[in-house]
């Protein structure tokens, strides 16, 4: 039977429709050591082998003694905040949809100065911050200053909603589950379940249920599983038969299954 189709909600004619684009993305090739940091979610910055000076921006060779032995090490990221600036034009796209928009220069107990993106919990200066890297949408990193102290709900600020991919509200597709990108899908869902709730306990499945979306190296009732228990992660991949409802119904048994053959006693 159809179903009737619904007439879509009215749009506010008044709310401009906002351009879907990216943050600009082109940095140079040593900038890509702060994004690899970034992706685990830590600050790092390059450290003169020689002299032992921190560097900023990340450069080919020490702003001190030329030396080209730079390695990347994890900084704490907690400076003074020197001054605060707020942008009400700007020639890229993606922030000319997101104006007015805050700024900061920070001062590093470390070392160097940067320019970062402030979250909307920080004060006006001077005060103290704490400088974080981040991913953004297009995939590089972004500095963002923290407030000095967590508070409830941190993670919602728009500025920082605008800045990361953060997937709260917002819809994953996994499109390969039994790639070993699709087992790696599996268990950082089982990770950040236990880490996002502080759960001990969590379980994930990706997979294809069916009745389309199978192949021949990948057919339909291939489910990738992953347990995550007081934080070791396991997982395993398994074929059922059967139509979407038996696969989905074997893999819910298998998943529980295997959470009670990992529980400690
Ligand atoms: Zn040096």
């Amino acid at each position: 039977m159809s179903m009737p189709m619904m007439r879509p909600k009215r749009k506010n004619p008044i709310l401009r429709t906002r351009v879907m684009n990216l943050p600009p993305s082109a940095r140079g090739r040593v900038a890509l050591g702060l994004t690899a940091g970034a992706a685990e979610g830590r600050l790092m910055l390059q450290v003169c082998e020689r002299c032992a000076s921190l560097q900023y921006p990340p450069r080919e060779a020490c702003a001190g003694c030329l030396s080209p032995e730079l390695r990347w090490r994890e900084q704490s990221g907690e400076g003074d905040l020197l001054a605060v600036t707020i942008l009400r034009h700007s020639n890229d796209l993606y922030f000319r949809e997101r104006l007015p928009w805050r700024i900061g220069m920070v001062k590093l107990d470390a070392g160097p100065t940067l320019i970062v993106h402030l979250h909307g919990e920080v004060a006006e200066a001077p005060c103290r911050v704490r400088v974080g890297a981040r991913l953004d949408r297009s995939g590089q990193a972004v500095l963002i200053g923290f407030p000095e102290q967590e508070t409830p709900h941190m993670a919602d600020d728009p500025v920082l909603r605008d800045m990361t991919s953060d997937p709260k509200f917002r819809k994953v597709l996994i499109t390969d589950g039994k790639s070993p990108v699709g087992q790696a899908v599996a268990r950082a869902m089982a990770l950040g379940a236990v880490y996002r709730s502080l759960a001990e306990v969590a379980v994930a499945v990706t997979g294809i249920a069916g009745p389309t979306g199978g192949s021949t190296e990948k057919p339909v009732g291939t489910v990738w599983f992953a347990w995550c228990i007081q934080g070791v992660c396991t997982s395993e991949m398994r074929q059922f038969e059967g139509d979407r409802a038996a696969i989905r119904c074997a893999t819910v048994g298998h998943a529980l299954n295997g959470l009670l053959d990992r529980l400690p006693e």
